[in-house]
């Protein structure tokens, strides 16, 4: 499938249309409710679970970038959030993107814990609702991860009314301000589709960016839009999932030969 997109992303980010579409997960997985224990790292690193924040950036090591040094947050489009799918950098960084929530595998809270790659997840609030709250709650603490917006329950937003399209991003921003302690300021509109509608009603819910993807991993290897090889300022789609873990670790070990390393999205899109 091909979606489309108004080329209006402001200047500095690059525009490009989405090759596959995302979140194809939509059965509802009760795989475990692992303790917030469980998502701690076995490689020694603690989360602070005393910190309402996440730590805006990941400590830099082989696969983790250091913090950019000048950024320039981008500007509102038509009032609203611009439509990001891709940084603007000359850097050999990427960015890993998490979406949907219904399957808390332990092993893949272990494998970014492993490695410190920094991770936004966006994550639909009925994915999460009950007990799956507390695994992303224990991510959520680590160095470099956030949890944004994802909708409530996943619709086409382009088939919606306003008011039911800001009912969606709203009760999602208030749902994950109360369980997260962070209130989520980038929106990826489910299956990357996207209207003028879409900005005004994530404007009206504090949506500071509206954050689409550049390459996929829909299963174990990476799907590239252009070329056949990895571009500085990917944004990279995957999915929580099953077996996602082994994926987790096959992508971070195939980012790492290509010579780039993960970027944390927060750093280039800073909350407004
Ligand atoms: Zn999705």
């Amino acid at each position: 499938m091909k979606y489309s997109f108004p080329h209006s992303l402001i200047a500095g980010l690059v525009a490009s249309s989405l090759v596959l579409a995302g979140c194809g997960v939509s059965t509802s997985s009760d795989s475990g409710t692992p303790s917030a224990q469980s998502a701690t790292s076995d490689s020694g690193q603690t989360p602070t679970p005393e910190s309402p924040e996440a730590s805006p950036t990941a400590t830099p090591n082989d696969y983790v970038a250091s913090p950019p040094e000048n950024v320039k947050a981008p500007k509102k489009v038509n009032g609203g959030p611009p439509l990001i799918s891709r940084i603007e950098t000359k850097r050999k960084i990427v960015f890993l993107t998490i979406d949907d929530g219904y399957f808390t595998d332990p092993r893949t809270a272990a494998v970014l814990a492993e490695y410190g790659v920094p991770a936004t997840q966006f994550l639909t609030n009925n994915s999460v609702n009950g007990d799956r709250y507390r695994y992303y709650q224990a991510i959520s603490q680590r160095d470099g991860q956030t949890i944004q917006n994802h909708t409530m329950s996943h619709p086409d937003l382009k088939t919606l009314s306003y008011g039911a399209q800001r009912d969606q991003i709203c009760q999602t921003n208030e749902k994950f301000q109360q369980a997260f302690g962070q209130r989520p300021f980038m929106l990826r509109p489910p299956y990357g589709n996207f209207n003028e509608s879409v900005r005004k009603a994530a404007n009206a819910c504090g949506i500071d960016y509206i954050v689409n993807w550049s390459t996929t991993m829909p299963k174990d290897k990476l799907r590239y839009q252009v070329g056949n090889k990895l571009r500085p300022g990917d944004i990279i789609l995957t999915h929580w999932s099953e077996p996602f873990h082994k994926w987790l670790r096959g992508l971070i070990k195939e980012v790492h030969r290509q010579g780039f390393k993960f970027g944390a999205l927060q750093d280039y899109l800073p909350k407004k």
